[in-house]
């Protein structure tokens, strides 16, 4: 039997349901999701589980993409035309496609609604239960490895969202010993009172910036001193200099943080020369 998904309204075969390339869930996994038991064609804890989509949906500021009656119309007729007695029904809830950007859409976006189900076998499962699993342990890394440069954005686009609600252009994240790790979507620099340039050596709590990477050549270059450390947020404050790397902003000054002026709150020397020579440093292209 073809299996039949549901997307934003219509009921697709398999093969061709689809979302848009530019889903936010696809570029941000900027998306909620709900896994619920099917027993007996009937859905298990359904209650718990609709609170629980409305929670995260919250969460993440999108609004319910239907009304709940037209929500558990959608699992019931996706369990019935997939003729699912026992399995799972998933739903995912993503803030809807739009072009790509941090920032969450202040208006006019629908919500992308995909709405699957998968029969699984009670008698493996019963089988299994009664030899029992194991397990191995390893480290919780949920997400400690932000030297990936994955689509994994939800934080990112968390951060930045309320940032420019706070009148800012970008969030600096601290971490849990009150060290700044980087920008939402850049590295974090500052210039120290003695002209000593300072960022986060590279490792698996920083995203490790290419324009990072060009930008130290540059001060060897420039003959510049530079100390890969962590910095607080409290250096960070006292300091001459503060500014942002990445490739859609190459060397960016920053000004204030939390509301407080960095130096005399105009971009500094160091930050404008050093954006200055980026493009003599950096690799470009023949053609
Ligand atoms: N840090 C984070 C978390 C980023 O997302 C980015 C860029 O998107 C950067 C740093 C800067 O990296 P790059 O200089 O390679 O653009």
């Amino acid at each position: 039997m073809s299996r039949i998904v549901y997307v934003n309204g219509h009921y697709r075969p398999y093969g061709e349901a689809a979302v848009h390339a530019e889903d936010r869930g696809f570029q941000f996994a900027d998306a909620v999701y709900e896994v619920i038991e099917v027993r007996d064609g009937r859905l298990v804890d359904e209650t718990r589980h609709m609170d629980r989509l409305a929670r995260s949906l919250s969460a993440i500021s999108v609004q319910p993409p239907m009304s709940r009656p037209a929500l558990a119309h959608v699992l019931r007729e996706v369990i019935r035309r997939n003729r699912v007695r026992h399995g799972t029904v998933y739903l995912q809830v993503s803030r809807g496609a739009a072009p790509r950007d941090f920032l969450f859409p202040t208006a006019g976006l629908q919500p992308t609604v995909v709405c699957l189900a998968r029969a699984s076998s009670q008698t493996v499962l019963d089988a299994r239960a009664a030899e029992g699993i194991s397990v191995v342990s390893i480290p919780d890394i949920r997400w400690g490895r932000c030297d990936i440069k994955t689509v994994m954005l939800l934080p990112a686009c968390l951060a930045k969202t309320e940032a420019r609600d706070s009148g800012a252009r970008e969030a600096w994240l601290i971490d849990a010993d009150g060290f700044v790790t980087e920008g939402a979507s850049s590295n974090a620099w500052i210039v120290t009172g003695k002209g000593e340039l300072v960022t986060r050596p590279a490792s698996s709590a920083i995203l490790s910036g290419v324009t990072r990477a060009t930008l130290i050549d540059a001060l060897a270059h420039e003959r510049m001193q530079l100390a890969q450390r962590p910095f607080r947020l409290t250096e960070a404050l006292a300091a001459k200099e503060a500014f942002i790397t990445a490739a859609s902003n190459i060397v960016m000054p920053v000004v204030r943080i939390d509301g407080a002026a960095i130096g005399d709150g105009r971009p500094g020397p160091v930050a404008l020369r050093l954006r200055a020579v980026f493009h003599h440093i950096a690799e470009r292209s023949s053609h």
